[in-house]
């Protein structure tokens, strides 16, 4: 699945959505790939806290 989003708008997305995009990361490294390593074309929606999940 494409996440950098070259060829359209940003998307917005769910810190749960991330960790599951990125195989199950935890949330800090979802965040981190964000805000550190600056996924272009994702925009991380930091309102809904993330769920567990196993
Ligand atoms: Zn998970």
């Amino acid at each position: 699945m494409a996440v950098d989003g070259k060829d359209g708008p940003p998307i917005t997305i769910t810190i749960d959505k991330l960790h599951q995009m990125m195989g199950h990361i935890s949330p800090e490294a979802a965040k981190r790939l964000v805000k550190e390593f600056l996924i272009s074309g994702i925009i991380l929606n930091e309102t809904e806290s993330p769920k567990s999940c196993d």
